[in-house]
């Protein structure tokens, strides 16, 4: 096989199977079945969140049946914490697609995506990336990559919110080695290459960090600008999107900096984006400069909080985030 060829028949999947669960997220959000329910751990989860991880895993067991998939929802947790009737806006919104699944069939689709030990090649799911943004009309993502040895090799991302140059509503892609692109979500259109723009100049540049304090310090990520002579404000976006616009060149950096509790980071939430990051030119560590290693379950026990750069940028902020500590 040569370098070109490999991994088309894994990126074409991915892209046919997170366009599928992003029109049935479109297709929640129009219908206004929107009501929340709380996971134990007290975050929101909606019938979006499962309907997607549904489809994405019925796709992924039936055209690569060998492969373990890594998502972050169970049907366990939505019948253990009595949301059955969650269960029939599910089936609504998955009958569009898979016209005869029933109520068992979902659940078992989802739980395909339980698998928990570590894996040589795996694919790992975020069936709705930033729930929140989701709830709230800003942005969020779906997002599936495939990994190999402890690193994404196919990645994923659909922002259906998003607007990349021209384009609002973006698919981005990307295989180890061939490069970044986007296309439109929503209708048909040629990819394009997309690079990190090449400033080298920390006090001309952007940065991007979560809107929530509760998943990132905003405030090192403040004493992190000022040290660098950032005077641009942060951009504040829910979701792997923060990923898709380094790419796009609209922020230079990402900053996902630890806030006071001990949170060890989830391989969902990070393998796409990262993957297109260092393809379209940039670099990805954790806070200390390590590399991200996705080899080790479903959570970088490894690491500790996310940089994700344009490259040139990359050591400027880990030297910034040394002074600080
Ligand atoms: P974001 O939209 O960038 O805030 O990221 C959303 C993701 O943050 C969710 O999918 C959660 O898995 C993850 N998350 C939840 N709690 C934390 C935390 N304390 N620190 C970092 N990430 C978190
Ligand atoms: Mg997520």
């Amino acid at each position: 096989m040569t370098g070109r060829s490999r991994f088309t028949s894994e990126l074409d999947t991915a892209a046919i199977a997170v366009r599928e669960a992003a029109h049935l997220c479109m297709d929640v959000l129009r219908e206004m079945q929107l009501k929340p329910v709380r996971k134990r751990d007290s975050s929101p989860v909606t019938v979006a969140d499962y309907g997607s991880q549904a489809l994405i895993c019925d796709t992924l067991s039936r055209l690569f049946p060998n492969d373990p998939v890594v998502a972050e929802e169970s049907a366990e947790e939505l019948f253990s914490n009595g949301h059955d009737s969650v269960m029939d806006g599910i089936l609504t919104h998955v009958n569009a697609y898979r016209p005869h699944a029933g109520a068992d069939d979902v659940a078992r689709w989802i739980d395909v995506g339980s698998h928990g030990d570590p894996a040589r090649r795996y694919w790992t799911v975020d069936p709705v990336d930033g729930t929140k943004g989701f709830l709230r009309g800003s942005q969020f993502a779906v997002a599936l990559a495939l990994v190999e040895d402890g690193a994404p090799v196919v990645g994923v991302l659909a922002c259906p919110r998003l607007q990349i140059h021209d384009k609002c509503g973006i698919l981005a892609t990307a295989v180890r080695g061939q490069g970044t692109f986007i296309e439109p979500l929503f209708e048909t259109g040629v990819p394009t290459a997309l690079r990190v723009r090449g400033t080298d100049n920390p006090a001309d540049s952007r940065y991007c960090e979560s809107v929530e304090g509760s998943h990132s310090s905003h405030d090192d990520a403040a004493r992190v600008a000022t040290d660098l002579g950032i005077t641009n404000p942060p951009i504040r976006m829910d979701s792997q999107a923060k990923y898709a616009v380094v790419c796009g060149g609209q922020a230079d950096i990402y900053m996902r900096l630890p806030s006071g509790r001990r949170f060890v980071e989830n391989v969902w939430d990070h393998a796409a984006g990262s993957l297109l990051v260092e393809e379209a030119g940039g670099r990805v560590s954790d806070c200390r400069g390590s590399v991200l290693d996705f080899g080790q379950g479903r959570r970088l026990t490894a690491n500790r909080g996310v940089i994700a750069t344009n490259g040139r940028l990359h050591d400027d902020v880990l030297h910034a985030l040394s002074r600080l500590a």
